[in-house]
C-alpha cells in the first residue's frame, strides 16, 4: 500500500451517476473523492444519446405535451413487466423535477422533447450530454473535489460491518481511500464484461459489444463479495437497432420503426410487434438468422429523419452507406439479399392490416408502445437499413432503498454503501423506457449526497 487518504465520501465511476453524486455532495461542502477508472470522466453516459425522462417540466409545457407523473408510472410499469421496486419509481418521480432543475442550474439545456422506447407521451429531453458531463466535472473541481482519472477501484474496506473506504490501483501503486460518509458505486452496467456477461445473460454474447470502455461490472462484483442482493438480472438485452459495423466513434443507433418502419429478417419476414420497446426487440432479433433485423420503411418515414438527432438521424445514415434506398421494394430486396416475393407479400400484409382489413398476427397496433397511427409502406422510393442487437447497457444490478443505500441479499442494509445508476437493479424491471437511466444517475445522485450530507451533518 503506498498512501491512504481521508474524505467524507468516496464516488466510484465518473459517469452521469458518479459526476451527479460527486458534484452535489461536494457542493453540500463534503470532501469528495471521485475514483474513475479510465483517463477520462464519461462512461456510456458520454456515448448515449443523452435523452432524459422527466415528466411535468418547462419544456413539455412549452411543446405542448400532456404527460403526468402518473402516466409515467403506468409506462414504466408496463414496460418493466411490473416486476420493477415501485418504491424505486416512486422516489424517481418525487424528485424527478429538482433533478431536472439541478441539471439546467448546471448548464444542460434541454432542446427538444421527443416520444421513444416504453413511453406514451413525448417524455424525453435531448441534451447535449458531453457538455453536461463536461460541467458537472467542472463544477465538482470548482466545489473543491478531488477527482483521481486513471485509477481502479478494486476492493472496498471493511470495518465490522461497515464500509469505510476502498482499495484504487493505478500505474504507479495503490492507494486506500477511506471515507466518513461511505463509499457510492457508480461503476456503470457491464456491457463491456464478457465474463459477467457469460455468468447472468449468455445468450446476449452475440449482441455487438458497446459501452463505454470500463464498463465490466468492478463495482457489481465488489458489491457481490459484501453480499448484495441483486435484481433484474435475468433481464439484460441489447437494444435493437444498430448496423453490424457500428463503430464506437459514431453513436449508430435508428428506431425507424418508432416512426412507422417494420422489421422482417433475412426471410424478408415480420416476427414481431416494433412498438414494443428496443430492448424487448433487441431479445427478439437476436432469435433471428445472424441476429439481424432489416428497418424497412418508405419515403414518408425518410422524411422524418433529423440530422444530428439520435434514433433519429437516416440523413448520416445513408451518407456512410448503411442505409439502403430503392425506387422499388423488388429492387431493395434485392441489394439487402433477401427475398423479394416474401418481401412484397410481407408489406402487402402489413399495409392490410394498416387499412384496417386484417388483425396484426405480431399485434401492432401503433407505432410506439400504444401512440401513433400506423401508416402503409407504399411510397417509393423504399429503404431498408440492416440492424442488429447493440450491448449498450446492462441495466440490473445490486438492490437499492430509495435513498440509494445497498441492501443485502436479505434485504438489510449494508452500513456505508451507496450505489447509483446502471450498477443498480430493479428499478427498470423486464425492459427499460429511453432516458430513465440518464434520469436515474440524476435523480439518485442527488438523493445520495443529500442523504450522507444530512447524515454527515447529524453524527456531528
Ligand atoms: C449508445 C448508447 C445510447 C444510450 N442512450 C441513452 C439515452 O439517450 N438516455 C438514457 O437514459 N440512457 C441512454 N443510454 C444508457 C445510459 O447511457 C447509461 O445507462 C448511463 O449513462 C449509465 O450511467 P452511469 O453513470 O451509471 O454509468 P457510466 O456512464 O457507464 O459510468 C460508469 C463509470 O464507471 C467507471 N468504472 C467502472 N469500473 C470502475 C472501477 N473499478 N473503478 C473506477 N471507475 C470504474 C467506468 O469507466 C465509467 O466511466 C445509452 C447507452 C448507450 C451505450
Amino acid at each position: 500500500m503506498n498512501t491512504s487518504e481521508t474524505f467524507d465520501l468516496v464516488v466510484l465511476g465518473a459517469g452521469i451517476a458518479g459526476l451527479t453524486t460527486a458534484t452535489a455532495a461536494a457542493e453540500r461542502g463534503l470532501r469528495v473523492a471521485l475514483v474513475e477508472k479510465t483517463e477520462a470522466v464519461g462512461g456510456s453516459s458520454a456515448m448515449s444519446g443523452g435523452w432524459f425522462a422527466f415528466s411535468g417540466t418547462p419544456e413539455q409545457d412549452a411543446a405542448g405535451v400532456d404527460d403526468s407523473a402518473e402516466l409515467f408510472l403506468q409506462d414504466m410499469l408496463e414496460v418493466g413487466e411490473h416486476r420493477n421496486d415501485k418504491t424505486l419509481l416512486d422516489a424517481y418521480l418525487a424528485r424527478q423535477e429538482q433533478a431536472a432543475a439541478w441539471l439546467r442550474d448546471h448548464g444542460a439545456v434541454f432542446t427538444q422533447v421527443e416520444i421513444s422506447s416504453g413511453q406514451s407521451a413525448k417524455r424525453s429531453h435531448l441534451s447535449d450530454i458531453k457538455d453536461v458531463l463536461a460541467k458537472l466535472h467542472a463544477a465538482f473541481e470548482v466545489a473543491g473535489g478531488t477527482s483521481y482519472l486513471g485509477h481502479r477501484a478494486t476492493r472496498l474496506v471493511v470495518e465490522g460491518e461497515r464500509v469505510v473506504g476502498v482499495q484504487i490501483e493505478a500505474a504507479d501503486g495503490i492507494l486506500e481511500l477511506h471515507s466518513r460518509g461511505g463509499v457510492v458505486i457508480a461503476t456503470g452496467g457491464f456491457s463491456r464484461g464478457s465474463e459477467m456477461l457469460k455468468v447472468f445473460a449468455p445468450d446476449q454474447l452475440a449482441a455487438i459489444p458497446y459501452g463505454g470502455k470500463g464498463n465490466t461490472g468492478d463495482g457489481l462484483r465488489m458489491a457481490w463479495r459484501l453480499g448484495a442482493g441483486m435484481a433484474d438480472m435475468s433481464f439484460v438485452s441489447g437494444t435493437y437497432g444498430s448496423h453490424p459495423d457500428t463503430t464506437d466513434e459514431f453513436h449508430e443507433l435508428l428506431t425507424a420503426y418508432y416512426l412507422g418502419a417494420i422489421i422482417v429478417n433475412q426471410s424478408g419476414e415480420r416476427f414481431t410487434d416494433e412498438a414494443q420497446s428496443y430492448k424487448t426487440l433487441g431479445r427478439e432479433v437476436l432469435k433471428q438468422q445472424d441476429g439481424l433485423g432489416y428497418q424497412i420503411f418508405d419515403a414518408t418515414v425518410r422524411a422524418k429523419s433529423e440530422r444530428g438527432v439520435p434514433l433519429k438521424d437516416m440523413d448520416t445514415l445513408e451518407d456512410i452507406g448503411h442505409l439502403h434506398r430503392a425506387d422499388t421494394l423488388a429492387e431493395l430486396a434485392d441489394i439487402i439479399g433477401v427475398d423479394a416475393d416474401a418481401l412484397a407479400a410481407t408489406v402487402e400484409a402489413y399495409n392490410r392490416v394498416v387499412g384496417g382489413e386484417t388483425v396484426d398476427p405480431q399485434g401492432r397496433t401503433s407505432l410506439c408502445n400504444g401512440v401513433g397511427e400506423l401508416k402503409p409502406i407504399a411510397q417509393a422510393p423504399f429503404f431498408a437499413y440492416p440492424a442488429k442487437s447493440l450491448m449498450t447497457t446492462t441495466y440490473c444490478g445490486v438492490t437499492i432503498t430509495p435513498q440509494g443505500e445497498v441492501t443485502n441479499v436479505d434485504g438489510e442494509v449494508i452500513d456505508g454503501l451507496y450505489a447509483v445508476g446502471e450498477v443498480t437493479g430493479g428499478f427498470h424491471g423486464a425492459a427499460y423506457m429511453t432516458g430513465t437511466s440518464l434520469g436515474k444517475g440524476a435523480v439518485f445522485g442527488n438523493i445520495v449526497a443529500e442523504t450522507v450530507a444530512t447524515r454527515l451533518g447529524e453524527s456531528q
